[in-house]
């Protein structure tokens, strides 16, 4: 079953649910042709009003709408202009061409989109948006750790909020963490907050990194024996790994990368089934462009991401409201940290950091 279902249908234009004309039906036809093998017809009929006032509006606004690989299919499909894991998203981020941002994701991509676009209205549909990832570590915290490690480099993963990366010499993220740890030249790092990608760029290079203990909530919730089942009950099953999860999952996996690495990888390999260990939207969203292809679906669900809802979505940009702002003097110095691993992350795709084992 697909993951996607409707949050709520109140009407945020005026009074009672926003209807599904004919006109809206005509309109919004060639988005559900795509999506209609992941989206029932009952839930289509309550997204599409959405779909056709949130379009009316982006241009009214001059705004763009940039959605993450995890957004349920009604908003990737539906109305982002721009999709991607949070490297895509941060190089598109930069030099966009409209007035106002939406960022269909959590919060720290959102900041990321601001310190890269200061003069840009960048919104959030919910503000609560949050990841456990960037609740892991505190500005404080890598005060400290240089502290205890002097002269190690910090290399801090996007999931973080702008005054981390502002205390950090570099950023990353799962697509090109490896590749940005080694491009230090050095044979220590810090590297903040997530353990498991930590403990994988130590498993792929020869530096010795130093870890936090944060987590993704919902990558962690991944476990081996659970991954060997389904190796077990499916034949030619293709598993493919996000390095949030533990090194004992990554282990069962014939693929480790990012969520645009893994998407990549199906479209390579055309596999008759897959399992994408990860949030479980990006198979719908994936399904959609490989009808032919089994997804097999274990459904962790990021409750951050899920807030994120086509309602929401119009009343920000009706409103323009959930403006996401950072600190002039945290975004200079965070601005630094992202740019550096945007300059790495220019070489072409198939980075290093992502591993097939077969
Ligand atoms: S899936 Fe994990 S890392 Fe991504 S936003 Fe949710 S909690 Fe954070």
């Amino acid at each position: 079953m697909p993951a996607s279902s409707p949050k709520s249908t109140q009407n945020i234009i005026g009074t009672g649910p926003l209807e599904f004309t004919p006109e809206i039906e005509r309109e919004t036809a060639a988005i559900y042709e795509r999506v209609r093998h992941v989206i029932p017809e009952i839930e289509w009929r309550a997204h599409a009003p959405y779909i056709y006032e949130i379009q009316k509006l982006k241009r009214q606004r001059n705004a763009i709408i940039l959605a993450h690989n995890y957004q349920t299919p009604e908003i990737y499909h539906g109305v982002a202009d721009l999709k991607g894991d949070s490297l895509a998203l941060a190089r598109d981020a930069v030099g966009v061409h409209s007035d106002v941002i939406v960022m269909c994701g959590v919060h720290f991509m959102a900041e990321t989109a601001k310190i890269l676009n200061p003069s840009k209205t960048v919104l959030i549909p919910d503000p609560e948006a949050g990841c456990s990832l960037a609740a892991a570590i505190t500005a404080e915290d890598v005060r400290r750790l240089r502290e205890q490690h002097p002269g190690v480099p910090v290399v801090t993963y996007v999931n973080t909020t702008a005054e981390v990366k502002a205390e950090s010499d570099v950023c990353c993220t799962s697509a090109n963490a490896v590749e940005v740890v080694e491009s230090l030249a050095t044979d220590r790092v810090i590297f903040i907050p997530d353990e498991f990608l930590g403990s994988y760029v130590a498993s792929r290079t020869n530096v010795e990194v130093i870890l936090w203990k944060g987590h993704c909530e919902v990558h962690e919730q991944f476990s081996a024996p659970a991954i060997q089942a389904y190796r077990d009950n499916y034949d030619d099953l293709l598993i493919l790994a996000h390095p949030e999860c533990s090194p004992e999952v990554l282990g069962k996996a014939d693929f480790v990368g990012s969520t645009s690495g893994m998407i990549r990888e199906v479209g390579l390999r055309q596999p008759k089934r897959v399992l994408m260990v990860t949030e479980c939207s990006m198979s719908d969203n994936v399904a959609v462009e490989y009808p032919q292809i089994e997804f097999v679906r274990p459904c962790n669900l990021c409750p951050h991401m899920k807030r994120i809802t086509l309602p929401g979505i119009l009343d920000s940009l009706q409103s323009m409201k959930h403006v996401v702002d950072v600190d002039p003097s945290v975004a200079q110095r965070a601005r630094r940290a992202v740019e550096r691993m945007l300059a790495p992350a220019k070489r072409p795709a198939g980075s290093p950091s992502e591993a097939g084992r077969s």
